[in-house]
């Protein structure tokens, strides 16, 4: 499996799946950096977004990161929504992605 974000979404490799509809599925990460740390992924392999194209599937996934978030009891405290981008932007995975982390209070300094 070259791609890890494909292999989930295919349900190749196992994840802790918290919702899939036909453009996207969220899980939680592997090695969460908060106690919410979910991961909001298109089926679609996109590589960053960089490539993106589709102005309506970031608006799709920030509207089910949202509704993640008041899942997991977090909406009214805040949370944090992060898309890393290309090699400065921090980002391992190539495969776009949007992080949804909350649960503890982030610092102002960004990144
Ligand atoms: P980024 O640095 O934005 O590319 O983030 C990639 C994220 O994917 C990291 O937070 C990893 O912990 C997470 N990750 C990598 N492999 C898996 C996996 N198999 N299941 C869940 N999360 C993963
Ligand atoms: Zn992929």
């Amino acid at each position: 499996m070259s791609c890890v974000f494909c292999g989930i979404a295919s349900g190749e490799i196992p994840s802790q799946l918290l919702h899939q509809d036909e453009e996207i599925i969220a899980f939680r990460d592997i090695s969460p950096r908060a106690p919410t740390h979910i991961l909001i992924v298109p089926r679609k392999h996109i590589p960053s977004l960089n490539e993106l194209d589709d102005e309506a599937l970031m608006g799709h996934m920030v509207n089910v990161a949202g509704n993640l978030a008041q899942a997991d009891g977090i909406r009214e405290r805040g949370y944090r929504l992060v898309v890393n981008c290309g090699r400065e932007g921090g980002q391992a995975v190539h495969h776009l992605h949007m992080h949804l982390l909350g649960g503890r209070q982030f610092s102002d300094e960004m990144g």
